[in-house]
């Protein structure tokens, strides 16, 4: 799908999967103009597909658009570009319980631009690949390495919207911290450089006394889907969940840590590696809240049970 100057999008194709051609003067090339969203559809036990939360991809798309200058096409446009491509790829749904269709939408600046400016030219497009479990340990609680040094976003910049370039510095951060036997890497504030605030790709959540805390979003973090969908949940079952400022000592001292997003979906961290010191939570209560949280959101997204929040779409 692509989208003139005057930022309207023209209707979508269907094309077989491959490489796409782009000018090598693309806004997304020289300057970072390019969005990415991640879904995961799940199969039911009766073959339909079910999506979580899709119209919250495409208005996160659209925040991100605009912080970006860029056209993003409407919610309606970015569904019908999904629903499109699922049921192009429907045989590649995995059966239930045995992974998902990961569904990644793109928008990027394709126009030709030479100096800072938005491209005069956007494309969007959606591709999809059936994937299992995001960590190589498949559901054991993974490892995290914290580093003082590495930061995601700085304060002003985009570490609140999916585009490209956050990635850009957290795949080096993320390697370090898996050649140092890690599965992926805790990132602190960039200010102070002792609030807990995201991995490379999800959320974080701890639990003391049976309160749930997950950092507050003060613009160097993502909005996670799932981060709000847990929120949501857990106080749909009562427990009280607080949105604050967490600091690395805390984490260090919480029952159990766990985190989230569509691709990780819920994992537990079963150690964390702070200045050389390493903090376990294995044996600390069995990681109870994490285990049910898990257990209800999978649950819903598989369509195992009725989905009493209303966010699953067919
Ligand atoms: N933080 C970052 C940096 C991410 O890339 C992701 C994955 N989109 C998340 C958090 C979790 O977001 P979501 O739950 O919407 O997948």
């Amino acid at each position: 799908m692509r989208c003139s100057e005057e930022g309207v999008f023209t209707k979508g194709e269907l094309v077989p999967y491959g490489p796409i051609e782009l000018n090598p003067a693309a806004g997304v090339l020289n300057y970072g103009q390019g969005l990415l969203e991640g879904l995961r559809a799940h199969r039911k036990e009766d073959g339909s597909v079910l999506l979580f939360r899709p119209d919250e991809n495409a208005l996160r798309m659209r925040v991100g658009a605009d912080r970006l200058c860029m056209p993003a096409p409407s919610v309606e446009q970015f569904l019908e570009a999904i629903k499109l491509t699922i049921l192009a790829n429907k045989r590649w749904v995995p059966p239930t319980g045995k992974g998902s269709l990961y569904i990644r939408p793109l928008l990027i600046g394709s126009g030709a631009i030479l100096g800072v400016a938005p491209a005069p030219e956007y494309t969007f497009v959606v591709f999809a690949c059936p994937v299992g479990h995001y960590f190589k340990d498949g559901l054991s609680p993974i490892s995290l390495l914290t580093e003082e040094e590495y930061q995601c976003a700085a304060p002003g910049g985009t570490g609140d919207i999916k585009t490209i370039g956050n990635y850009a510095s957290a795949v080096y951060a993320k390697e370090r911290a898996k050649e140092r036997g890690h599965s992926d890497v805790l990132y602190l504030d960039p200010v102070h450089k002792k609030f807990v605030e995201e991995l490379s790709s999800c959320n974080i959540f701890m639990v003391k006394d049976n309160i749930i805390s997950t950092p507050l979003l003060t613009g160097t973090v993502l909005p996670g889907i799932t981060r709000r969908s847990i929120i949501e949940y857990a106080r749909s079952l009562g427990f009280q969940v607080e949105e604050c400022l967490i600091t690395i000592d805390e984490l260090l001292d919480a029952d159990e840590v766990f985190c989230t997003g569509t691709s990780v979906v819920l994992s537990s961290v079963g150690c964390i590696v702070y200045q050389g010191r390493r903090v376990e939570y294995g044996n600390q209560k069995f990681r109870t809240v994490s285990q049910q949280l898990y257990s209800a959101l999978t649950a819903i997204q598989k369509g195992l049970v009725e989905d009493s929040m209303g966010w699953t779409v067919q």
